[in-house]
């Protein structure tokens, strides 16, 4: 079968590797649509295969590491002890997934597993394989396409999951540093969850468009003006009661933390990559009174459902997000656009 391999740092080749077979647990999903996301950007270029593997044990094969783990599909084989699902499911698997029975699973919290649950890789081939099916998989229905399932495998349940966890309430202020495909279902989960007004900051014109499109209120260019400035001053000098940092960087982060409202939250759900550290402004009004979380992509069978839930009855459309479709083979051409962040691109639909 046809997979996009990382053979080194920064290279991706499509290779033909075997079609992999379920082990106890695990299901094989025949792939109708993959992509890519920002996550596979520093895996693919700052992460060694080694760092992946253990990461990952078990994906790593003599050709390099078969990467991926936002992508839809129908169940191909059913390994032994699977209850939930049968051949020809149409279904989605969580990015992160979990063992089921470890402490933090038993807690709800599948995505930071400790009990051999991983981060999903292998999903831009032709086939793949999730481990604890029954725990990490739910079912698609048909009002839900391809595209809308393959959101709540990672990035709306990311974005909604930063909303989620700073608990806004009906009417808050929120502001939402950066505007890529995480940071848009952040805001478009603000607007479903109820948020009043809704700052976001981005640079990038079909961005700041999509930003608009998604509940955006008011879009501020950090090229053109001072973010944090901005949001005190469009807040009576208060800060608002959210903030979100939605891509992973120091500046963004400092955004976050700097313009938040005293007794505020700030989530944080950007991937920082390799950087061991951040540092934190202590001079600001609301440094001594405040809450940070950060969130890991809520995964697991009742955290999918809920998603999938949201695209069919909850009036929620984010199919403007994909905004370029490609061919599986020139899956590597689409790790080039993404990482360009050229021709407005957010999501990539890939298909076999
Ligand atoms: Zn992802
Ligand atoms: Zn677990």
């Amino acid at each position: 079968m046809l997979a996009c391999v990382k053979t080194a740092i920064g290279k991706m080749e499509m290779l033909d590797l075997p079609i992999p077979k379920a082990g106890p647990g695990e299901i094989v999903i025949k792939t109708t649509m993959c992509t890519v996301c920002g996550s596979d950007m520093h895996f693919v270029d700052e992460i060694p295969n080694e760092v992946l593997a253990a990461l990952a044990p078990g994906v790593l094969t003599p050709k390099g590491f078969p990467m991926g783990h936002e992508a839809v599909g129908t169940v191909h084989e059913v390994g032994p002890g699977v209850t939930r699902v049968q051949v020809g499911d149409r279904v989605i698997s969580s990015c992160q997934t979990g063992c089921g029975s470890c402490p933090p699973c038993l807690r709800g919290d599948f995505s930071v597993c400790t009990g051999g649950g991983r981060t999903m890789f292998g999903c831009q081939a032709e086939y793949f394989v999730v481990p604890f099916a029954d725990v990490n998989v739910a079912k698609v229905p048909p009002e839900v396409s391809d595209e809308h399932a393959i959101l709540a495998t990672d990035i709306m349940s990311t974005g909604f999951g930063a909303i989620d966890r700073a608990g806004l309430s009906f009417g808050d202020s929120v502001a939402i540093f950066a505007q890529g495909p995480v940071g848009l279902c952040a805001t478009a989960g603000a607007r479903a969850r109820g948020a009043g007004l809704i700052i976001t900051v981005e640079s990038i014109p079909e961005r700041i468009e999509m930003s608009k499109r998604l509940g955006a209120n008011i879009v501020i260019n950090p090229k053109e003006k001072d973010p944090v400035s901005e949001i005190i001053n469009l807040t009576a000098l208060q800060g608002v009661d959210v903030t979100v940092e939605a891509v992973g960087t120091q500046a963004t982060f400092d955004g976050a933390t700097r313009s938040v409202r005293r007794g505020g939250t700030v989530s944080s759900v950007g991937v920082y990559g390799l950087a061991p550290q951040l540092s934190m402004f202590t001079m600001t009004h609301s440094f001594y009174h405040r809450r940070i979380v950060s969130t890991l992509c809520p995964s697991g069978h009742d955290r999918m459902t809920h998603m999938l839930d949201i695209l069919r009855w909850g009036k929620v459309d984010l199919s403007p997000l994909f905004t370029h479709r490609m061919k599986l083979a020139d899956t590597p051409k689409a790790y080039d656009l993404f990482r360009s962040k050229q021709e407005g691109v957010l999501k990539i639909a890939i298909t076999p």
